[in-house]
């Protein structure tokens, strides 16, 4: 008679840690830092009001703020305002937004949202995340922009630089951006929320950039897990040229 094999215990399910951060010490650190080095930190959209604000961000996807500027600049000059904006209707809308990626579908979607922000909120730009998303073309991160930028709320919109920084310093690390915003809600302190989102963006924008972190001008290297840290180019030319290969 052949033994029975035996059952094997039923094995627990992994359970799920949340990524390692910097703990609460260095989070205060570096954002006191970048406070102290950008201390009026605000976005580098031109815009007015939260109309124009709106309609900024949502054509800033895949895009430069230089770019939108650039467009902005003359569409604003005409339309600021969601009446004008349909006044203008989708081909003009179009016209003067043809030099950013996107233009065709972000044109259509300037125009929904004037006719929406008309319909249902009697002109205004909505001042919740619900309501903003329900706007053709605004996601999670163009209401939180807006939110935190013109209604002053605490939100972290999280956008390729501060999906950089979160991980690459051990703030926020996550594998994809709601991930990483839950944990920079998490770790934040409240008297850094509200400006958390600028200083993060534009230290990823002109610091922590993404081929090369400028590591060695970094007001926050100190307490960043990330290595090895790019060094100073002044002074590895300083070592002097590298010697030429001898040929074999
Ligand atoms: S030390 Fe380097 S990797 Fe870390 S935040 Fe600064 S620039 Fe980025």
């Amino acid at each position: 008679m052949t033994e029975s094999p035996q059952k094997k215990p039923a094995r627990k399910p992994a359970r799920k840690r949340a990524p390692r951060t910097l703990g609460p010490e260095k989070t205060e650190k570096i954002f006191a830092a970048l406070a102290h080095d950008r201390p009026d930190p605000k976005t580098e959209l031109e815009y007015s009001d939260p109309f124009t604000l709106l309609v900024a961000v949502a054509l800033s996807a895949q895009a430069t703020d230089v770019g939108v500027n650039k467009a902005t600049r003359k569409l604003f000059a005409i339309a600021d305002t969601p009446e004008k904006m349909l006044a203008l209707g989708e081909d003009g809308v179009a016209e003067h937004i043809k030099t950013i990626g996107l233009w065709r579908n972000k044109a259509k979607n300037v125009i929904a949202l004037s006719q929406k922000i008309l319909d249902d909120f009697g002109g205004e730009v909505p001042r919740t995340r619900d309501e903003l998303t329900t706007l053709p073309g605004v996601g999670r991160k163009t209401a939180n922009v807006v939110m935190n930028e013109v209604f002053g709320e605490p939100t972290i919109a999280v956008d390729t630089h501060i999906f950089r920084v979160s991980n690459r310093t051990g703030l926020a690390p996550g594998k994809t951006p709601d991930e990483v915003e839950a944990g920079l809600e998490r770790v934040t302190p409240a008297e850094w929320k509200k400006g958390a989102h600028h200083w993060l963006i534009l230290h990823g924008r002109y610091v922590c950039k993404a081929r090369t972190p400028e590591c060695w001008r970094c007001v926050i290297a100190e307490w960043c897990k990330y290595t090895p840290k790019t060094p100073d180019p002044a002074s590895v030319s300083a070592l002097g040229p590298k010697a030429p290969k001898k040929k074999k």
